[in-house]
C-alpha cells in the first residue's frame, strides 16, 4: 500500500520494456515509484521481439493500396497476417480506423508523426542504455533486407526511399554486395537494401532486466502483483487495485502492453489497442552465423543473431491475448527461414508467442487521460515498442513533471480514437 505524498509518487503498471523505461525515468526525476507486474520484468511481449532498434521504419502499417490485398494475404498459409471473422467483428472500430489510416493524406500525417518519435529514438535509447549500464547489449552491425525475387525488392523501394529521405541511410545492394556485407547471405539472394546505421540488441530480455535492475538499484520498488482495476474519482489521486493490495499515487502510468485496454476501460476512455501476435523460434545450433540482423523480404521473416542463437521471427496474428498460441504459425516461421537457408538446423529450437500492443494508426498511445490528469498512458507501440521505449519514457517524465515536451505530442494522445 502506498499513498501520494509530495506530489511525486507514481505507480507504473507493466514491467515490459516500455513500463520499465518509464519507471526508471520517473525514479530519475525524483518520484517514489512502484513498478507493478504480475510477472518478472520483460517476460511478455518484450521478451521475444526481433531486437531491432528500428528507427528507420517511418511507414505505417496501413499504406495506400493495402486493403484490396488483405484477403489474398489471409488466404496465403505462409503470410504472417492471420485473423478470424469473430475477432474482426469484435474489433470493428479498430478495423475501420485501420482502413482510414491507409488513405493517402492520413498515411502521410502518420508518417510525419512517427518520424518525430523515431528521429529521437536512437539518442533516447543511448541515454537510457548509458544510465542503466546496458550499452553492451546494443549491436551496431547494421541491418540487411534481402530478396530472392527482385520484384518484391522493387515493391519495397518506396518505403526504403522514405526511410532514407527521413535520415536513415539506406543503400540498394546487389546479391554480391549483400554477401560482402554479411558473408552468410546465400547465392539465392539477388538484391536487397542495407541500413548500415541501424542497430539491434543481442538480447531484449537482458535490456529490460538491466533497465529494471537500474530502477531498483536507484530505490524504485518492483511489486509482483496482478492489477485488477484502476479507480479514478474527480479530485482524488488515482488508485491501482491489485489482487494483494492497492496503491494510490499522484501519477499512474498504464504501460501494460496488449493488456492496457482492459485497464483503461473503467475510467471511461477507449484505447484502440489490439494484440498483434508474433511468433519466434530460437535456434541454438542454427549451423550458420549472421553478422547483421536480416529481414528476409520474400517471406517477411526477421533473423537476428542473439545471445543463445539465431532468432527467427514473424507473424501478425490478430487474436485475443488469452487465445491459445497456434504453434503452426511458429513452424511456418522456421519453414520460411529455410527458404533462405535450406540447411538451417532447428535442433533444440524453442518456441514463443507474444502480443504486440497495436493501434490502427501505427502510432503509440502516450499522454494523460483527458479527465483524470493523474493517469498517463504509455502503450500501443505495436512493432516499435523496443525502439520507442526510451523516448516514450522521456515524454512520460515530461508530462508527469508538468514540463512541456519540446515537440508536439498531440498525435499520440490517448483520446484520439
Ligand atoms: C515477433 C515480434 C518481433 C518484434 N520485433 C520488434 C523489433 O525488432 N523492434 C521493436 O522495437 N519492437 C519489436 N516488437 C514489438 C515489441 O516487442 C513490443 O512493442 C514491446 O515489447 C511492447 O512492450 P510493452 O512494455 O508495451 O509490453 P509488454 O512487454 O507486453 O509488457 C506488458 C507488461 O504488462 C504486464 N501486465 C499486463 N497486464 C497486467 C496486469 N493486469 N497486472 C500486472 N501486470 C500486467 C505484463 O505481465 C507485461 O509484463 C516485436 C514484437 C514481436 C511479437
Amino acid at each position: 500500500m502506498s499513498s501520494p505524498s509530495n506530489g511525486k509518487s507514481a505507480v507504473v503498471v507493466g514491467a515490459g520494456i516500455v513500463g520499465a523505461a518509464c519507471a526508471h525515468r520517473l525514479r530519475t526525476l525524483g518520484f517514489d515509484v512502484v513498478l507493478v507486474d504480475r510477472g518478472a520484468p520483460g517476460e511478455a511481449c518484450s521478451f521475444g521481439n526481433a531486437g531491432r532498434i528500428a528507427t528507420s521504419l517511418v511507414t505505417p502499417k496501413a499504406v495506400p493500396g493495402l486493403l484490396p490485398r488483405i484477403p489474398g494475404m489471409l488466404l496465403d498459409r505462409r503470410h504472417p497476417l492471420k485473423t478470424s471473422v469473430a475477432f474482426v467483428l469484435r474489433n470493428l472500430a479498430w478495423c475501420m480506423r485501420f482502413a482510414r489510416a491507409g488513405a493517402p493524406r492520413e498515411a502521410a500525417r502518420i508518417t510525419d508523426a512517427l518520424h518525430v518519435l523515431l528521429s529521437r529514438g536512437d539518442a533516447a535509447i543511448d541515454r537510457l542504455a548509458v544510465a542503466t549500464g546496458a550499452t553492451d547489449v546494443i549491436r551496431t552491425d547494421g541491418v540487411l533486407y534481402v530478396y530472392q525475387d527482385p520484384a518484391l525488392a522493387e515493391a519495397a523501394r518506396d518505403s526504403m526511399a522514405e526511410s532514407d529521405r527521413r535520415g536513415t541511410p539506406v543503400h540498394y545492394v546487389t546479391g554480391d554486395q549483400a554477401r560482402d556485407v554479411d558473408p552468410a547471405i546465400p547465392a539465392s539472394v539477388t538484391c536487397g537494401f542495407h541500413k548500415p546505421g541501424e542497430r539491434f540488441v543481442r538480447s531484449p530480455i537482458e535490456l529490460t532486466r538491466k533497465v529494471a535492475g537500474a530502477f531498483t538499484a536507484a530505490g524504485g520498488v518492483l511489486a509482483r502483483d496482478e492489477v485488477v482495476r484502476l479507480e479514478t474519482r474527480a479530485g482524488y489521486p488515482p488508485r491501482v487495485r491489485c489482487r494483494n493490495g492497492s496503491y494510490e499515487a499522484d501519477k499512474v502510468v498504464i504501460a501494460a502492453g496488449a493488456w492496457s485496454p482492459g485497464l483503461a476501460a473503467p475510467p471511461g476512455i477507449r484505447i484502440l489497442v489490439v494484440p498483434e501476435r508474433g511468433y519466434h523460434a530460437m535456434l541454438p545450433h542454427a549451423g550458420m552465423e549472421l553478422k547483421t540482423a536480416v529481414h528476409y523480404g520474400d517471406r517477411l521473416i526477421s533473423m537476428t543473431p542473439m545471445t543463445g542463437g539465431l532468432r527467427v521471427s514473424s507473424g501478425a496474428e490478430l487474436a485475443d491475448v488469452d487465445t491459445a498460441p497456434d504453434w503452426k504459425r511458429r513452424d511456418v516461421v522456421i519453414e520460411g527461414a529455410r527458404a533462405l537457408f535450406p540447411d538451417l538446423d532447428d535442433s533444440g529450437a524453442t518456441r514463443w508467442m507474444g502480443p504486440r500492443p497495436s493501434t490502427p494508426d501505427s502510432l503509440p498511445v502516450i499522454g494523460a487521460h483527458p479527465e483524470h490528469p493523474g493517469v498517463l498512458f504509455a502503450t500501443g507501440h505495436g512493432t516499435l515498442g523496443l525502439t520507442l521505449s526510451a523516448i516514450t519514457a522521456e515524454i512520460v517524465g515530461d508530462l508527469a513533471t508538468g514540463r512541456v515536451p519540446d515537440f508536439d505530442v498531440a498525435p499520440y494522445r490517448p483520446d484520439r480514437f
